[in-house]
């Protein structure tokens, strides 16, 4: 059996510092904000290099919350159409609307020579979303944003501590917004998120959103959220933090694992494009026939899946089967490609056999 994930290995060896961090919090009694959420907030905004990081309680909500501070309702925002749901969530529940773009087949991120022509005198931001873990093209996402005068916003729920141009993703829009749910490449033990900004006007609208409204106690200055990042996971995740330049770099060690043991079968594997790193939070591959490899698998005891099987304008939610046909890259996407098991831990031995029943799969 090999899994998707393994968060019981990841967690193994880290077990005594949690434990110390849950006795600590239990000490204190401090279960809302405080020094924990703080630290956390300065060293996860450090690493990633934005002056200031606001912890909220998941990824979706940085996103919600990042969008409020940046828009106003009705306001159309561009989001790729290949991504997960809740990157375009953020922008409904903050009652932006979401336009979908699709995405470039290279590396799943917003196409540049698309976007031109979805902008309306009602676009105000377009989200950036690092899909995978390998980072959008922001030179060409910016550019974009400057001519037309839009907010840049970041979902970076895949891709901490990916760099493009030598810089880490989340530090290059007006807000970068990461989640740390469990199976993230930093993840909590439970969810939790975060904005990320050098912008002071943004970083006093999340915090005054996260927290009911409120900047002074019991003032509250607008119809708030309880979206706090919670503090025994603001502890955990201090923990993690200065695991993941290290589990990156052994997803990276696997990524090339599998791209020597898949090589000269027929399948595309992962591109990494000039001047980014990549940080595989997914490691997908394409094939026309992955429905008859997903099988293969399943049934050799390994696991896959696929992200996503629908794109999101096709979702019930945004006007379901009425939209394919429009994002003819996307729902490409949703037909031919299949994630293997990608995890820090995941061994050499583990790889050779995820790649010895691909093989047989494609012999068949
Ligand atoms: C996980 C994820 C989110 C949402 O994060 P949650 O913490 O689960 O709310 C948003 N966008 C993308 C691309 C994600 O992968």
């Amino acid at each position: 059996m090999i899994p998707f994930v393994d968060l019981t290995a990841h967690h193994r060896p880290l077990a005594p510092e949690l434990e110390k961090k849950l006795r600590e919090l239990l000490e204190s009694s401090q279960f809302i904000l405080g020094d924990e959420v703080a630290r956390f907030e300065e060293e996860f905004a450090q690493y990633i290099g934005s002056r200031w990081a606001v912890g909220v309680g998941s990824g979706t909500a940085a996103l919600q919350l990042a969008f409020e501070a940046l828009i106003e309702p009705g306001d159309e925002v561009l989001v790729p159409a290949h991504t997960y749901v809740a990157s375009a969530f953020g922008v409904s529940h903050a009652g932006g609307v979401p336009v979908f773009v699709d995405v470039r087949d290279s590396d799943y991120a917003l196409d540049p020579e698309r976007l031109e022509a979805a902008v309306t005198p009602r676009t105000r931001a377009v989200l950036a979303v690092h899909l995978y873990g390998h980072p959008a093209p922001m030179d060409e996402i910016q550019a974009f944003a400057r001519r037309h005068d839009l907010r840049v916003v970041e979902d970076c729920a895949q891709a901490h501590g990916a760099r493009y141009r030598g810089q880490r993703v989340g530090s290059f829009g007006d807000a970068g917004c990461f989640s740390f749910y469990p199976s993230k490449n930093l993840g909590a033990l439970g969810d939790g998120g975060a904005v990320l900004t050098s912008d002071e006007q943004v970083r006093d609208r999340v915090r005054e959103l996260r927290h009911l409204g409120q900047r002074v106690k019991n003032l509250h200055e607008s119809i708030g959220h309880n979206e706090r990042l919670d503090t025994l996971q603001a502890a955990f995740l201090r923990v993690k933090l200065p695991n993941l330049e290290r589990s990156n770099e052994l997803r990276n060690a696997a990524a090339a694992r599998y791209a020597h043991a898949l090589a000269g079968n027929g399948l595309r594997l992962p591109q990494v494009a000039r001047d980014c790193t990549h940080v595989y939070h997914l490691y997908v591959v394409r094939h026309p026939r992955v429905a008859a490899i997903a099988a293969t698998l399943e049934r050799a005891g390994i696991a896959c899946g696929v992200y996503y099987p629908q794109p999101v304008p096709c979702q019930p939610c945004y006007g379901g089967e009425g939209a394919s046909g429009a994002f003819p890259v996307s729902e490409q996407i949703t037909r031919d490609s299949l994630a293997l098991p990608m995890y820090p831990e995941l061994s050499s031995e583990q790889i050779e056999e995820v790649a010895r029943v691909v093989r047989s799969a494609l012999a068949e």
